[in-house]
């Protein structure tokens, strides 16, 4: 990493606020219950007048884990009765037969069963699920199958059907191998099950790996997290997610207990930024943007190497312009120009499939300076650069002219070279880097500030 890239402790208690991860524009804090199940069907039938039979990425979440991690952002419920997996799968079959009644025959280019803990379904349910999502869409070649996996649970037979299924791709959950700090975050997973994991997935044949990993935990030091890098490269993943922990405890209280075992500050938390980056990028990977590495071969990284990469609610993705349909509890759907995300709550999302309605629960329809402002974020966050001539072009508009106030109020950023503009561009610096959504937000008109909304950027 240049040293550049190690960026001030004062630059960053200046310009680091909270702020949104931009996984979409506007962020998921701005849906509001006015967006009603009847705007979701609008939107459904719209979005397959506007692109008959064009393929969809799919999402699956399965919000079951065994115990809860306590730094664990994600919408859960923690249980240890396979027969509520039955329960699910049963739900989610009606809600798959009324979407896809409703957005008609289309192919899938990504599916990503997420969580929650996808793994907690053994063999047998894994397969009843990749059944009732390919009864109603087929997928298109060359489809991305993915799938997050808990290496402290998964056997044989598992990963078995999920490569009989065609999934293709596994995420594994890391996040650090040093005992003190699983310790700290109730979720201990010696390394051994993590290589035991990768190799039950390879034998199987799902030969693509993910590893995340995330900094800004309790307990975490500089040589211990140097370690967690080691196995986890150890692990030879094609893609590595190194995310910032995200501490939002007025959304998940079980956070608090981390406070009690002392959260790193922010100029901890860059460090070990700093470090996983410098030795990723010495290890050979990419850097493809916020929190993503891959190699220089994938998929990923090929992206951003020609500029197509794009940021979806998974995180970066090659899949530009997909429509995205999640289902089950909380998942969120895309079309070009509106949101929508399903019911939080398990038996309000059932209550809604009992009397045929799709289970949304608040959503947003996209304005036409949303929609601009969406692809000025998208490639801030993507290629770390605008150039105004082509995000004219691609907005219609003057940029320059129109996004004036914008372009002057980077000027603190500007000076403390965060970013630096000229021949007709603006572009991220590797010192900014770390302040990328930073960066961001100052395009971000429906950003409200104010206390208990996102986690800090940095
Ligand atoms: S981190 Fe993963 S396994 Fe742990 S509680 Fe959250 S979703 Fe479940």
């Amino acid at each position: 990493m240049p040293p550049d890239a190690r960026i001030a402790t004062g630059l960053i208690r200046r310009h680091a606020v909270p702020g949104p991860r931009y996984t979409s524009y506007p962020a998921a804090t701005c849906f509001t219950d006015a967006y009603t199940p009847a705007d979701a069907l609008d939107d459904l039938r719209a979005d397959r007048a506007e692109n008959p039979g064009a393929p969809v990425s799919l999402y699956v979440h399965l919000p079951f884990c065994r115990s809860l991690c306590w730094y664990c952002g994600c919408n859960t419920i923690v249980s240890r009765d396979p027969a509520d997996a039955d329960r699910y799968l049963d739900d989610i079959g009606r809600e798959i037969a009324l979407v896809a009644g409703e957005a008609g025959a289309r192919k899938f280019g990504q599916l990503h069963l997420g969580g929650g803990t996808p793994t907690f379904l053994d063999a047998g349910r894994l397969r009843r699920l990749a059944g009732l999502v390919r009864a109603r869409f087929d997928a298109e070649a060359g489809a991305e199958i993915s799938v997050e996996v808990d290496p402290r649970h998964l056997v044989a037979e598992q990963a078995g059907a999920l490569a009989e299924a065609g999934f293709n791709r596994a995420s594994l959950g890391v996040q650090d191998t040093a005992p003190a700090v699983q310790k700290a975050i109730h979720r201990e997973q010696p390394h051994a099950l993590n290589l035991a994991a990768a190799a039950l997935l390879r034998a199987a044949g799902i030969r693509a790996l993910n590893v995340d990993l995330i900094y800004g935990l309790p307990g975490q030091t500089p040589a211990g997290f140097a370690r967690t890098l080691e196995d986890a490269l150890e692990l030879s993943p094609s893609r590595l997610s190194l995310f910032g922990y995200a501490h939002v405890p007025w959304l998940r209280p079980a956070q608090k207990l981390l406070e009690r075992a002392g959260l790193p500050p922010p100029e901890a938390r860059l460090e070990l930024f700093a470090l996983a980056h410098e030795r990723l990028l010495a290890a050979g990977y990419v850097d493809i943007g916020l929190d993503h590495f891959a190699r220089p071969d994938d998929e990923l990284a090929l992206a951003r190497a020609n500029g197509t990469l794009h940021r979806n609610f998974q995180g970066y993705s090659t899949r530009a312009g997909a429509s995205l349909i999640g289902l089950g509890v909380t998942a969120i759907s895309s079309t070009r120009t509106s949101h929508r995300q399903n019911f939080r709550d398990w038996a309000r999302h059932r209550a809604a499939l009992d009397a045929g309605r799709l289970p949304v629960e608040r959503g947003l329809r996209l304005t036409a300076e949303d929609l601009r402002r969406r692809e000025i974020i998208m490639r801030v966050m993507c290629d770390r650069r605008l150039d105004f001539a082509a995000l004219s072009a691609a907005i219609g508009g003057d940029f320059e002219r129109d996004y004036a106030r914008e372009l002057a109020g980077l000027a603190d950023l500007e000076a403390d070279g965060i970013v630096k503009t000229g021949g007709g561009t603006l572009e991220v610096t590797e010192r900014g880097l770390p302040l990328l959504r930073v960066v961001a937000m100052r395009f971000d008109a429906r950003h409200k500030p104010g206390p208990n909304r996102h986690a800090m950027t940095v």
